[in-house]
């Protein structure tokens, strides 16, 4: 019951964070932010509370942790989240919050002065307190396991090291090869599109691959996102360019992904912490496989192409299907990780990932970023970055004192495929259903495999249960030589 109520309580927590991102007035910002701490005081008095600690011990002495069934799992989850929750001391939770704060604000006005100067005491201080954080909660081989684990549970730096390298040394000379061909025109994007039919059009998309607008709503916001309050309210954001199809086309089904997962999380798991999400690499893989597997792929548009068009007849109604699909396929290396295509994504992960990992190990000081993500980007992409505003200060991530964070976007690229492999195996003819505008076995076959789990199985476990595979990053590079190969014309 004690954790029952403080999913309850994250739940409401959750709701005023969503409230305040999408419709709080400006005059209330400063009762909400009260009303935010309060309530986070109180669920970590909850979370640290020492009962919970003995309840938990009492049940690991009866052997109740033990084995494969769901009391089990929870009992480890609980622990785990205990563990957490209690191994970092009041005074430097506090410390961090003031710094990050400080920290936030300085990369705010570093990167609208494109001065990484600005900015550099700041990062030295996160690196800094993530260090001690990470002596806090513990590490057996290497400090950046213990923060990615807060993401990634059970992820390690080695495996991450191994499966980036492979991905990295494909896709390196892949972009190569295709930057030798003439590019895809990305012109019938690049029209005015009214943003009610835009809306219209992503949400009967959406609706098809199975969210459920009766536990669910879409809003706008300038930076989309999806979040739950129980799988019976969970709920997504997206924005709209009047001049580009792709933010909310792409951003759409791309949240939409995140919320299916959610609305499918086994109803046993109501209240408890079993039901939530595995972990964040688990989730992009699910928002990338709608977005990406499904959305840009070449049969779901031949069934969705014939609609997109009768919607947006003046725009469309003269580009043919392959020019389409070629223009939302377009491989264009750029500066900016949010607009990547498919094929470039992974090398901007691949770059923080690779720098952080040197902040942490201390073989990079905080002075010396900007060069070296100038020359990162040079090497995988191409492309030098003008400025820094452009270059290493255009996430926020790093401000918030966020290391650990980025390689759970590659995590779910490569974990995407995989499922989508395995998907297919078991379903044969599932393209055909893509194609026919059929995603009631796909959608099936994840909620049996991956959502219904919510957070039973460590995400290792459950992608080997899925697809009797481990973490591989073979199915990805395949899937990119193939679709890109064949769309440019490259035999890799
Ligand atoms: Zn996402």
């Amino acid at each position: 019951m004690h954790l029952a109520a403080t999913a309850d309580l994250r739940q409401a927590q959750a709701l005023l964070s969503w409230d305040q991102n999408v419709y709080l007035p400006p005059g209330a910002a400063g009762a909400r932010g009260q009303q935010l701490a309060t309530l986070g005081r109180v669920i970590h008095e909850r979370d640290t509370d020492p009962q919970v600690g003995a309840w938990l011990t009492a049940l690991e002495e009866s052997g109740a942790d033990e084995g494969d069934a769901a009391d089990a799992a929870l009992v480890r989850v609980a622990r785990r989240n205990f563990e957490q929750a209690t191994k970092l001391p009041g005074a430097f939770v506090e410390d961090f919050t003031k710094a990050r704060s400080a920290s936030q604000t300085a990369w705010v006005g570093a990167r609208a002065a494109s001065d990484f100067s600005q900015f550099a005491p700041h990062l030295e201080k996160m690196v800094e307190l993530n260090l001690r954080q990470a002596e806090l909660l513990g590490f057996e081989a290497h400090p950046y396991d213990a923060l990615h684990d807060l993401f990634e549970r059970g992820s390690s730096t080695e495996r991450l090291r191994t499966v980036f390298a492979e991905l990295r040394d494909a896709a390196v000379p892949l972009l190569r090869s295709l930057g030798e061909r003439e590019n895809k025109a990305d012109a019938p994007l690049r029209q005015a599109f009214p943003e009610a039919d835009q809306e219209a059009f992503a949400t009967g998309i959406v609706r098809t691959f199975g969210y459920d607008f009766e536990h669910g709503r879409l809003d706008r916001t300038v930076h989309p996102f999806a979040t739950s309050f129980s799988r019976y309210d969970v709920r997504i954001t997206t924005r709209y360019d009047a001049n580009f199809l792709n933010p909310a086309l792409f951003g759409t089904l791309h949240e939409a992904g995140h919320a299916i997962y959610e609305q499918g999380i086994g109803g046993a798991y109501d209240r408890s912490p079993l039901g939530t999400a595995v972990s964040l690499g688990v989730h992009e893989s699910q928002s990338r496989l709608w977005e990406n597997l499904v959305g840009r792929s070449e049969g779901f548009w031949q069934w969705a192409y014939p609609t997109l068009q009768e919607t947006f007849p003046a725009q469309l109604g003269g580009v043919s299907q392959r020019d389409f699909y070629a223009a939302i396929n377009r491989v264009s290396p750029s500066l900016i990780r949010v607009e990547a295509d498919e094929v470039t994504y992974n090398l901007h992960v691949m770059v923080r990932f690779e720098l952080e990992l040197a902040l942490v190990e201390g073989t990079l000081k905080a002075a010396e970023l900007p060069e070296a993500w100038n020359a990162k980007y040079e090497a995988y992409l191409g492309v030098t970055p003008p400025n820094d505003a452009l270059g290493c200060l255009q996430d926020i991530h790093w401000s918030l004192g966020m290391f650990g964070y980025f390689p759970t976007y590659t995590l779910g690229n490569l974990i995407s495929v995989q499922l989508f492999e395995a998907a297919k195996t078991a379903n044969p003819g599932l393209e055909d259903d893509v194609e026919n505008g059929q995603f009631g076995r796909l959608l099936s076959w994840l909620r049996e495999n991956i959502h219904q789990h919510g957070s039973r199985y460590e995400p290792a476990e459950l992608l080997e249960r899925a697809t009797g595979q481990s973490l591989d990053a073979g199915p990805y590079i395949r899937y990119l030589k193939k679709k890109f190969g064949t769309l440019y014309g490259v035999t890799a």
